[in-house]
């Protein structure tokens, strides 16, 4: 049990600024997901916490205590790398066993052999304590991984995109298995992945990182319907969001938005028209997700808008159709029964009640209907 505290945490590598004054709480027993791009800092923030790298500055607390000189092996901190990192001479049974034969664990062997087949068990990989790691495919592999990381009950797991290497089928059964398995060991985890389906199914909460920097920490739900700003949005979601420009008209009390190239004005939910009568912002963004989004090859209103069919994508049980509108592509989710020529006419209906509204110019974010009743309540912190 554990809970861990990053204050402040800044390193840098020669002149590359990996991580920048990171502030995190990671709860007792809590799943938290640390979700980025490539190169965001996730893995240093790790290496912070397990004690392979040295903050420039800031603390790493466990459990309130500072642990910036503790040992590595002294934190009761296990970490899983994404490539596994087994000892490829030792079998199955002894790669896992090796953390609890390690000087500062020490166990006796009947203690070692009770934990391996209590673990082994419980994650299907029982059958294959005599082989070694190269008898095994990468799902055996990195489960034997997370076997040896799991087996010594340490305070804290620390993994590092430990699917990233499975294939989408047993990638969606090891997420399922994490999952059931961390509820059972019940030990506060950090969990990197740069993969969204993973970071929603996964985490208790989501700690989105860029350029070193946390931009937003909640839950899915949160990230999901009231992204911070434009970045968050963009990696909350399959198709990436539209991003519309548009701009806020004001004709008395009477507020509407136009988008950009078109000359339609399309009117506002009014928690949100009462949004923009309380400022003078004019250059907004509509965030528009692909499943907020229609499309017909008939006009179906006078609010229709006219585009091209640009491109359409199966992705399994359905289908993205981008439309092309004067030059903006338009992401939209299709049944993947839906069929339609290359640049034929479209028309476009979008629901405005679902619209996230940016600041064009800040792009973060400003306001969209029902918001609050959207999230749950008090899931920040
Ligand atoms: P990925 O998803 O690609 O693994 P990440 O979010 O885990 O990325 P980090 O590995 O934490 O990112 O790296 C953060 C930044 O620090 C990157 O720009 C990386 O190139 C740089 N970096 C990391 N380790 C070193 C090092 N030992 N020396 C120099 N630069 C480093």
């Amino acid at each position: 049990m554990a809970q861990i505290e990053l204050n402040n945490l800044t390193k840098t590598y020669k002149s590359h600024s990996a991580l920048k004054s990171v502030d995190l709480t990671v709860k007792d027993k809590e799943f938290l997901v640390l979700f980025g791009p490539a190169g965001a800092g996730k893995t240093t923030t790790l290496k912070m916490i397990a004690g392979l790298e040295f903050p420039d500055e800031g603390l790493v607390k466990i459990n309130g205590e500072i642990v910036n000189i503790v040992p590595p092996a002294n934190r009761n901190v296990s970490m899983v790398f994404e490539n596994y990192a087994l000892y490829p001479h030792l079998s199955v049974y002894d790669n896992i066993a090796s953390p609890m034969r390690s000087s500062l664990y020490r166990e006796s062997e009947e203690y070692i052999k009770e934990a391996i087949l209590k673990v082994t068990a419980k994650m299907k990989i029982d059958h294959l304590l005599e082989r070694l790691p190269s008898q095994l495919s990468n799902g055996q592999r990195q489960r034997v991984a997370l076997g040896r990381c799991l087996v010594r009950k340490p305070n804290v797991f620390l993994m590092d995109e430990p699917l990233a290497h499975l294939d989408a089928k047993l990638r969606h059964f090891m997420r399922a298995e994490l999952k059931e398995m961390q509820a059972s060991f019940d030990t506060t985890t950090i969990y990197v992945t740069h993969d969204y389906m993973e970071a929603l199914s996964l985490g208790d909460r989501i700690a989105i990182i860029n350029q070193g920097e946390i931009v937003q920490i909640g839950t899915g739900e949160e990230l999901f319907y009231t992204p911070c700003n434009q970045f968050v949005a963009g990696l909350m979601g399959e198709p990436e969001i539209n991003i519309i420009p548009g701009e806020i008209i004001r004709d008395g009390a009477n507020v509407r938005v136009k988008l950009a190239r078109q000359n339609q004005l399309y009117e506002l939910p009014e928690d949100v028209a009462d949004f923009f009568r309380g400022n003078s912002i004019e250059q907004v963004n509509l965030g528009v997700r692909g499943n907020d989004v229609s499309c017909s090859s008939e006009r179906t209103s006078t609010k229709s808008i006219k585009g091209t069919v640009y491109v359409l994508e199966p992705i399994g049980n359905r289908s993205i159709l981008t439309a092309d509108v004067e030059g903006q592509k338009i992401r939209i989710i299709v049944s993947n029964s839906y069929d339609v020529d290359m640049d034929s006419t479209i028309y476009v209906d979008m629901d405005f009640s679902d619209i996230i509204f940016f600041d064009r110019e800040s792009e973060e974010f400003l306001i969209r209907h029902n918001q609050e009743s959207l999230v749950k309540e008090g899931a920040n912190g």
